[in-house]
């Protein structure tokens, strides 16, 4: 019997000796008339007292909250029980089985399953049932916590809206990317180191979480997803929850000796085969994979907290950097971009030089044209069916508009580029005449991305002349290109319609 205010037990009731040789007598005693013992505490409020005990009207007053009971294995026997526990809390107070909130959820092992009718249950049949934010279900909980994870992040994304987390017209990318970062990421992974999700589920999540980097870095749809990656300098999904999981073993190895969980993961990994279906085998599979090594010898000489995350960040960040680089080298689409990868920090082409909002709005065309995705007249025509568009442009109509046309040669944006290109000319070869390149410097890869040139560990002043002088002006150029580029099209639109009202 325990306390209503405290659930501390109460010495004076307390009856039955609680020791593992009492409890295992008496189980076997109950096997033996076909019963099962249930272990529960009696809530006794603190308002009654010792007086009311001593009539047996206090007994209403008293709650029953089941704490152990030994699961039969038989479905007839389960269901029984849950059609008593259902009578009495339909019946009286004594039970506290509440009917709304309590659901069974009939769970497939890889063993055995027992199949029954619908409604068998008589409670509450659902699929599923959150537990601590987890989501349990009798066919695919991971399938189940990954939408729900979806749908809770989605509404902490609309939730940031109103400080500027929208892509164009908003804050500027660092700062949105470090606002996924700390509030929408860990929602959306929450709980999903456990269940580990794969294959179609895996990529769901994925798509769902490249399609918001991408419109905060107002990029198209279309756009590769490494590139995605390495302007955000944000990992992929499937590796933060790596990252998690492997974390959550790590924690489980600087556990006591004497711990459930521990004594588990010792057990699992000596007697599991590989293509079992336990949670320590697929992360022992995971670690593998990031060349993490003999999981069980970490198990018996665990590393501190510290050591463990160093190897893991830095293993992940090695495996990925690598497979992301050569993802990018292989697009044509991103022969602009530098192939570089630096996880945590934002590419510089998407940091804003100040927090203005005009320098903010000048970003979005940028990583357009360095990511190929700034749609001109020559890709129109290339995915046209049947030539019906010509790919030359509709400015000056003496070639076909390719970028280098649209940067460099057409005549009608000469204004536009005149000021701004003589002075990426003049500090380009100042800036880059500081770094000794044995390779050409091709001005159009300069004027899409000048950070092909230089390295940040190799030299840090011309870096940070790069990205202070340099880029601001050529990220001017291309604004200017593209206001110019819009204002006469939209003229030559206007023309258009005025001639066919005739
Ligand atoms: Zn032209």
């Amino acid at each position: 019997m325990v306390w209503e205010d405290s659930l501390k037990e109460d010495p004076q009731y307390h009856t039955r000796d609680f020791t593992w040789t009492n409890l295992a007598g008496l189980n076997r005693l109950t096997e033996q008339v076909s019963k099962e013992v249930l272990i529960c505490h009696v809530i006794r409020p603190n308002s009654l007292t010792e007086e009311d005990l001593l009539s047996p009207k206090c007994i209403p007053q008293f709650k029953v909250k089941i704490s152990i009971r030994t699961w039969p294995n038989k479905p007839l026997e389960l269901q029984t029980m849950i059609n008593i526990a259902l009578d009495f809390s339909k019946g009286g107070e004594y039970l506290s089985l509440q009917p709304t909130k309590s659901v069974v959820i009939p769970v497939k092992t890889c063993r055995k399953f027992y199949e029954i009718e619908d409604g068998f249950w008589k409670l509450n049949g659902k699929n599923n049932a959150s537990h601590i934010g987890i989501q349990k279900s009798d066919i695919n909980s991971a399938e189940s916590t990954v939408n729900e994870n979806i749908k809770k992040a989605r509404s902490a994304m609309y939730s940031l809206m109103g400080t500027g987390l929208h892509g164009e017209n908003g804050l500027d990318s660092k700062t949105s990317i470090s606002l996924i970062r700390t509030y929408i990421l860990p929602i959306l992974t929450y709980g999903l180191e456990i269940l580990l999700p794969k294959g179609k589920i895996l990529n769901n999540i994925s798509i769902q979480y490249k399609k918001w980097i991408k419109q905060i870095l107002s990029l198209n749809s279309n756009v590769a997803d490494s590139a995605v990656y390495t302007l955000s300098g944000l990992l992929p999904i499937e590796a933060e929850i790596h990252v998690k999981a492997i974390n959550l073993f790590g924690n489980i190895s600087r556990a006591n000796c004497d711990s459930i969980e521990w004594r588990l993961a010792e057990r699992q990994l000596q007697i599991k085969p590989h293509n079992s279906c336990s949670w320590f085998i697929e992360v022992k599979e995971l670690c593998l994979k990031y060349e993490i090594n003999d999981l069980y010898a970490y198990l018996n000489n665990p590393l501190s907290k510290f050591q463990w995350k160093k190897l893991v960040k830095s293993k992940i960040h090695d495996y990925w950097t690598s497979k992301i680089i050569d993802e990018s080298k292989g697009y044509s689409t991103l022969k602009f971009m530098d192939h570089k990868y630096n996880i945590g920090s934002v590419h510089p082409l998407a940091i804003s030089v100040s927090a203005n909002l005009k320098d903010i709005r000048k970003i979005p065309v940028r990583l357009k044209i360095s990511t190929r995705n700034y749609i001109l007249q020559t890709h129109k025509a290339s995915f046209s069916k049947n030539n019906y568009i010509s790919p030359t442009c509709k400015l000056c109509s003496k070639a076909h508009e390719t970028v280098e046309h649209f940067i460099l040669l057409c005549e009608k944006l000469e204004e536009a580029r005149i000021p701004p290109l003589s002075k990426i000319l003049d500090n380009g070869s100042l800036i880059l005449a500081k770094v000794a390149t044995s390779f050409p410097i091709d001005l159009i890869q300069l004027i899409i991305n000048p950070f092909c040139y230089v390295d940040i560990n190799a030299n840090r002043t011309v870096f940070e002349e790069t990205s202070n002088i340099l880029e601001p002006m050529c990220r001017q150029l291309l604004y200017n290109l593209h206001n110019k580029r819009y204002a006469l099209l939209a003229n030559i639109d206007k023309q258009g319609s005025r001639k066919s009202n005739f």
